[in-house]
């Protein structure tokens, strides 16, 4: 008796606590070994409060028949960077807890994540949490569940995952209302993997959900999409610790390892058939995930370029979404091109190769991914502002998403004109209540990633959410600017920008780094310009500079310190034509606000 459930939640409605709580009423977790958020290994999913990597565990529950059952819970990633993997996780299971915070109702991730529950036709229990705070508001936050997803806001269980109040309830409520996992145990094996970690002692250790038929110890098996196969050294559940098995069959929830070392030979959303007796027909239709956001990577310190490829190395073989390839700037040195899923995936990782790899880095402005054609309507994919073709431009094609926000009708205006100076375009308007509304706009990319969720949050005192999916591509009237000091580019400064503000970047640049570079002997222009176009300049004035000429007639010991003095500081120093400019002057200006 099996019955496989995840749990989906805006951030902070108390996902990871519930089934904290989960834990301990089926007993699978002893008290004294209880930690907040147990499932969230990773040292920065606790620190930041967030789940990154989907978890899943097995605790038995008995129902009021003496029935006992088998709970497969899946914990979900909450963020918008990682919906490919709550959609897998999505996928292992028959039903999902729609969980929302009783002070705070619906919010841009509810919907965003009940929509992706209802597309995998997840049976689905509302859920209210946090009873227990003085500010919930039950009675109000039922209605709106009731007329969001059909049914009597009496039927919406309240629980608190602080003080366990209505815990119990649930885990009867899921036995109850969840459909059993239906498949076929005669067929040839299929399973799909919903998450793949690596293990410093295990390997690859792969996150399963069988369909079809049964998988077993020592058998060689198949990832389909690859063809790759292994043999299978372990299978197993976890319950929270692994427990191997002598086997997992239809419906279950487990684990497996194969001794790789690589995730992306285990890729989540990937079915993994038997070697002897393959399956013709994959799980759903696998794809892999996308990065949207790209940035350069480099080490401050030159010497440290060989520790961040080997940390990059590392990183891939627990994060398959982790794609780079080496990549050289005049101004910075040796470095990698990183491609990420989102914002809060390039600072997961930058942290992550800080922290764990003692590293000092420096990151280019992330840009975009564009589709540029040229004259000979040729398209080329620009990862980075460098490969913006050279000459006459057909069209340039930029990435769109469609977003949601949901805030209180007072900000109707606020975010409309945020939205607007962001090139956005309102699809729809729904009132969720009578003070609640929720608004639909297309957006370029380019202009949500970086600063658009903090604007959001201050023109709504914090009141707004948002949530947003890929939509395709638009047309649009973008450019390169690039930075010239005397004439020569500066590559790690130039950027594709909308028209109407190249002009407001090449001046912001421009004056940064005439206030970064120190005076040389002769005077220096600093200019932006748009292929052979200047739009905006700057100058940096000449001084006559001659160290010895301080200390004239001083003595002469003095004078050879001041001389090696001046060869340490020109190691670190750049040559652009005829001008020195110290490393630290770049990294400070890509590093400022
Ligand atoms: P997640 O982002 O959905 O996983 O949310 P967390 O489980 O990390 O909870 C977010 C915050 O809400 C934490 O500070 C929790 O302590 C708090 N929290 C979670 N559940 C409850 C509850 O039932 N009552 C109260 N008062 N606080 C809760
Ligand atoms: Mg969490």
């Amino acid at each position: 008796m099996i019955r496989n459930f995840c749990i989906i939640a805006h951030i902070d409605h108390g996902k990871s606590t519930l089934a904290d709580r989960m834990l301990q009423a089926t007993g699978v977790v002893q008290p004294r070994d209880m930690k907040a958020q147990y499932l969230d290994r990773m040292d920065i999913e606790r620190e930041r409060g967030i789940t990154i990597k989907s978890q899943a565990v097995r605790m038995p529950w008995e129902d009021e028949n003496g029935v006992t059952y088998a709970l497969n819970m899946i914990d979900t990633p909450g963020h918008v960077d990682f919906t490919y993997e709550v959609s897998r996780s999505l996928a292992a299971c028959e039903g999902a807890i729609l969980l929302v915070d009783a002070a705070q109702g619906i919010e841009a991730q509810t919907l965003a994540n009940l929509y992706l529950a209802m597309e995998n036709d997840l049976t689905i229990i509302p859920v209210l949490n946090k009873i227990d705070l003085p500010a919930a508001q039950p009675e109000k936050y039922a209605a709106e569940l009731a007329h969001l997803i059909g049914g009597d806001p009496d039927d919406v269980l309240r629980v608190s995952g602080k003080t366990g109040e209505g815990v119990e309830a649930l885990l009867d409520q899921i036995v109850r209302q969840l459909p059993p996992p239906v498949g076929d145990a005669e067929a040839p094996a299929r399973a799909m993997i919903f998450d793949s970690v690596y293990d410093t002692y295990r390997g690859v250790v792969t996150y399963i959900r069988v369909v079809d038929g049964m998988l077993q110890p020592r058998e060689r098996i198949k990832m389909m999409s690859t063809g790759a196969t292994h043999e299978l050294l372990e299978i197993g559940v976890s319950a929270p610790e692994p427990v191997p098995t002598k086997g997992l069959g239809v419906g279950e929830v487990g684990y497996l390892i194969t001794g790789v070392k690589d995730v992306r030979q285990s890729k989540v959303g990937d079915t993994v058939t038997n070697l002897n007796r393959p399956a013709d027909q994959q799980l759903s239709g696998y794809a892999d995930p996308k990065p949207m956001v790209f940035s350069g990577l480099y080490p401050i310190d030159g010497s440290d370029y060989p520790i961040l490829r080997d940390a990059l190395d590392k990183l891939q073989l627990n994060d398959a979404a982790l794609v780079y390839e080496p990549e050289t700037s005049v101004a910075l040195g040796f470095g990698f091109r990183v491609g990420f899923l989102g914002l809060l995936h390039l600072e997961i990782v930058r942290e992550r190769l800080e922290r764990e790899f003692n590293l000092d880095l420096i990151s280019t402005a992330p840009n975009v991914v564009y589709d540029v054609v040229t004259e000979d309507k040729e398209v080329v994919t620009v990862t980075n502002p460098s490969e913006f073709p050279e000459g006459k431009i057909l069209e340039v094609r930029e990435p769109m998403v469609s977003a949601t926000v949901i805030a209180p009708s007072e900000f109707v205006g606020a975010i409309m004109e945020l939205c607007q100076g962001k090139r956005g375009v309102l699809g729809g308007m729904d009132y969720l209540s009578e003070e609640r509304v929720e608004m639909r706009y297309r957006l370029p990319l380019a202009e949500i990633v970086f600063d658009f969720f903090d604007q959001l949050k201050s023109r709504t005192r914090g009141y707004a959410s948002l949530d947003w999916k890929a939509d395709g591509e638009q047309v649009a009237d973008l450019v390169k600017v690039d930075i010239l000091l005397q004439g020569d580019q500066v590559d790690a400064f130039s950027a594709i920008t909308h028209k109407d503000k190249a002009y407001s970047y090449g001046v912001m640049m421009t004056r940064k780094l005439r206030e970064l570079i120190p005076r040389q002997q002769f005077e220096v222009p600093i200019q932006a310009a748009i292929g052979s176009r200047i739009i905006a300049r700057e100058n940096i004035r000449a001084i006559r500079k001659d160290v010895l000429a301080k200390c004239y007639g001083g003595d002469i010991s003095r004078k050879r310190k001041l001389l090696e003095k001046q060869k340490e500081g020109k190691k670190r120093m750049k040559m652009f034509g005829r001008v020195e400019v110290p490393q630290e002057a770049f990294i400070a200006a890509l590093s400022s606000d």
